[in-house]
């Protein structure tokens, strides 16, 4: 049997998009992915369903796996032949034990590749807008272990002088402008002192950043040699954190960034169906919040089959105007419309009405311009505003099963001719309630959004009778989803979009967080 080849991959700091393409295509090409707990778990996500994922970080009671049994098991499966992915965080070679794996792969003849990764020692600070260089300020770094001897804990590494059991503060505290430590919480003490011993004064700026990267978690805290274990004490401050020594840390006060947003460090569940949810979470992202993709929808084809929509399709042509009341209405439409040997030209004599800028947009994706899109986004108001008189008019409506009836009804009260027809079906998803619901306990989440009614009805049933802690803020997109959270949660919402759009809805979490955060 041949054997398989371990990816040594740098995972980045956290932050999932930093890790980098060579990483992520390694993942995606494992059959067993070894992971610890640096390394954000949505990266997991890269890999095949079917590949073996083992955790070999820290838990609750446990002690991490031994490094020793960590290199044993990525040789033994690489001999069975498989490709494994040894996913570190950061770099694999800082202070990663990344060295040492591989030292034992080769020993073994164990192919082996390096992926190197963004390190937490200079993507930690980037976050917290501190330039580990400047030219005014810093022109050389050091990245050093904060512990004494490296001893494995947070998966740290031994230099050869620490294996002497003796640190040479003299020369740490010249080793560069800027020093960073990593692995120092524990033994802030110590360095503070030392470096002061060694000519660094009293004033000079330090600031620790604590998950760094991490949208939610991410922490800074800023000091000076003289006061910052005091204040690291007093803030109950913990690891993993990197220590950054040096007056670049100045620099922050101007460049901070990352956590300035009035979302950052938010933590808002997004509970549309796996399909739509990317954009939203992308949003709450680049605002610096962490959006925990829980999608309590599945979008299926329809129980009762294809024929009414492929009936439709074969007498297209006969439309006067065909509305789309959301974007998986337009995929599912188009996807039947190919499937029977049919393209964009059956388009042609009808005019294409879209609810909103979702679903206009997910018409252009096919190629296709929609014609008209009411002021008020709901069925309704498509239905009343129509530009023409529906009356002895052909409407095809194509949307989801149990859908709103506000479209259906406006037209036909206009006495148009409504064909409607189900292009697919909302079911429920309740995959990782159980660690939804920890969370929410935990006080860990600190809003939901809700994109429709059957995200709230679902969402309910995948909380299975644990009613929403107070502290949970609940956020409705528009008045009907709004309605539905006071049903089913007993909630009014907390924040209710003006407009019934993804920006509009991104607005009132950010208006609602400014005026709550300067309060
Ligand atoms: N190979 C890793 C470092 C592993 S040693 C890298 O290149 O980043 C573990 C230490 O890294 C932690 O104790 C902490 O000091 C630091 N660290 C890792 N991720 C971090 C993060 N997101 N924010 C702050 N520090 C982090």
């Amino acid at each position: 049997m041949t054997v398989g080849t371990v990816y040594l991959i740098g995972a980045g700091p956290g932050d999932p998009k930093l890790i980098t393409v060579g990483g992520a295509d390694a993942l995606k090409i494992a059959d067993v992915v070894v992971y610890d707990r640096l390394a954000h778990p949505k990266l997991l996500d890269y890999a095949p369903v079917s590949a073996e994922r083992v955790y070999v970080g820290k838990q609750a009671d446990h002690h991490a796996m031994r490094q020793e049994d960590i290199n044993a098991l990525l040789a033994d499966r690489a001999s069975a032949g498989k490709t494994v992915a040894r996913l570190k965080g950061g770099d694999p070679f800082v202070f990663g034990r990344g060295g040492e794996e591989a030292e034992y792969l080769r020993d073994r003849n164990v192919p082996f590749v390096v992926v190197p990764g963004v390190t937490s020692a200079i993507a930690a600070p980037a976050y917290a807008g501190i330039p580990v260089t400047h030219r005014d300020a810093a022109s050389s770094f050091a990245v050093i272990t904060g512990h004494e001897r490296g001893d494995g804990r947070e998966s740290g590494t031994r230099t050869a002088g620490e294996a002497e059991g003796r640190r040479r503060w003299d020369k740490i505290a010249g080793a560069g402008d800027t020093l960073l430590f990593l692995m120092g919480v524990e033994n802030l003490e110590e360095i503070a002192s030392q470096l002061q011993a060694n000519g660094r004064g009293p004033e000079t700026p330090v600031a620790l950043v604590r998950w760094g990267t991490w949208a939610g978690s991410q922490e800074t805290l800023v000091g000076t040699l003289g006061d910052i274990v005091g204040k690291v004490r007093d803030a109950k401050f913990k690891a993993p954190a990197v220590t950054i020594v040096g007056e670049v840390v100045r620099l922050r006060e101007k460049l901070r960034w990352f956590d300035l947003g009035p979302l950052s460090g938010k933590r808002i569940i997004v509970t549309r169906a796996r399909e739509q949810a990317s954009e939203f979470a992308e949003k709450l992202e680049v605002r610096g919040a962490e959006a925990i993709v829980f999608p309590v929808i599945k979008l299926v084809s329809p129980s009762d089959g294809y024929a009414a929509l492929d009936d439709a399709i074969i007498k297209v042509g006969t439309y006067d105007w065909l509305c789309f009341a959301s974007a998986p209405a337009v995929h599912a439409f188009c996807a039947r419309l190919t499937a029977a040997g049919k393209d964009a030209r059956s388009f042609a004599t009808a005019k294409i009405a879209a609810v909103g800028p979702a679903t206009a947009e997910a018409l252009m994706s096919h190629g296709l311009c929609a014609d008209f899109q009411p002021s008020v986004m709901t069925g309704a108001g498509l239905g009343t505003e129509l530009p023409e008189e529906p009356f002895g008019k052909n409407f095809l409506v194509s949307r989801a099963k149990d859908g709103d009836d506000g479209l259906i009804d406006a037209l036909t009260a206009r006495e148009g001719t409504v064909d409607a027809v189900v292009a697919y079906e909302n079911v429920l998803d309740a995959a990782n309630a159980d660690a939804i619901r920890q969370r929410l306990l935990d006080g860990t989440i600190d809003a939901v959004t809700f994109t429709s009614s059957s995200t709230v009805k679902n969402f309910a049933s995948a909380m299975n009778g644990l009613s929403l802690p107070a502290s949970v803020l609940v956020a409705c997109i528009g008045p009907s989803t709004a309605k539905t959270a006071e049903e089913v949660l007993d909630r009014a919402p907390d924040i209710l979009a003006a407009e019934p759009t993804m920006d509009g809805f991104i607005a009132a979490l950010e208006q609602h967080y400014a005026q709550h955060n300067q309060a």
